[in-house]
């Protein structure tokens, strides 16, 4: 569902990405571990296309994410391509970036209005339902303001389904909240996980979370993946020194 085929991103001197393969097979759920400035969230970010990479090729649905096919070679995509891709992919983002003046219904249907082109009746049917199944059926003319930090994520994470991506990326989502809070996202995520087909790829700091809610686990380390394997693998028997370092650190 989702390729890096030896993909390079840098920032000036700095390389961020370093010649990264990276694989999900469909309904896929991976989680991405590692230290500070290893390049995790920048995999996101390329994926939602907000990062522009330097050299190698991102698929998803088995389609170039920024390139389009022309006879044998791979040109640039045009806006309508991008387009297309970019609702391929929702993100859930660690500080919610919920529109403040908007009520949560309101939130999730902004997008499916003004991109998807879907009638404000149908997307507030698909936002309300949504906001029920994340447990906020209560809550949907409440304004981000009068809702919990527990309960803005959940918002989020409804409007990033509103717009029925295949792929779902979460980035460090649970780490702006108390740790009571805490507890409802991953519950809804996990929820998520099991009742759905979704593809989906988390950079989290919680190894507790990735250990239960990832089917393969990858361990960053200066812009490649250093280790990856099933979380009983990764967590239980190492192999890597740096993982072995990291995760002493950490755990
Ligand atoms: P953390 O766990 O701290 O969030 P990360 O593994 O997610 O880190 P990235 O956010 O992917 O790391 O950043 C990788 C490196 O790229 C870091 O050294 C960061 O400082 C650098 N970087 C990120 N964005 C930019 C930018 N816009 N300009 C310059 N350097 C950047």
């Amino acid at each position: 569902m989702v390729r890096f085929d030896r993909v390079t991103k840098r920032y000036g001197p700095l390389t961020v990405l370093d010649r990264l393969d990276l694989e999900l097979a469909p309904g896929e759920k991976v989680a991405i571990i590692g230290p500070s400035g290893s390049g995790k969230t920048t995999v996101l970010r390329a994926l939602m296309t907000l990062e522009r990479i330097d050299e190698g090729v991102i698929h998803v649905g088995g389609e170039p994410l920024t390139h389009m096919r022309r006879g044998d070679s791979l040109v640039r995509a045009d806006q309508r391509h991008l387009r297309r891709m970019r609702g391929r992919v929702g993100m859930v983002f660690q500080h919610f970036n919920l529109f403040p003046h908007m009520s949560a219904v309101r939130n999730c249907m902004e997008a499916p209005v003004t991109v998807l082109g879907l009638g404000r009746d149908e997307a507030r049917e698909r936002a309300a339902g949504l906001l029920r199944m994340v447990g906020l059926g209560d809550k949907l003319d409440h304004y981000p303001a009068q809702l919990s930090g527990g309960q803005q994520q959940r918002v989020a994470i409804a409007r990033a389904l509103a717009m029925r991506p295949r792929v779902m990326l979460f980035d460090e989502v649970t780490s702006a909240l108390d740790p009571e809070l805490c507890g409802e996202v991953l519950a809804v995520i996990r929820a998520l996980g099991d009742a759905h087909d979704l593809t989906m790829l988390m950079v989290t700091h919680q190894m507790g979370f990735a250990r239960e809610f990832a089917d393969r686990v990858c361990f960053f380390c200066d812009g490649r993946i250093a280790e990856q394997g099933s979380p009983q693998e990764l967590f239980g028997a190492p192999k890597n020194e740096r993982t072995r370092q990291f995760l002493s650190a950490v755990m």
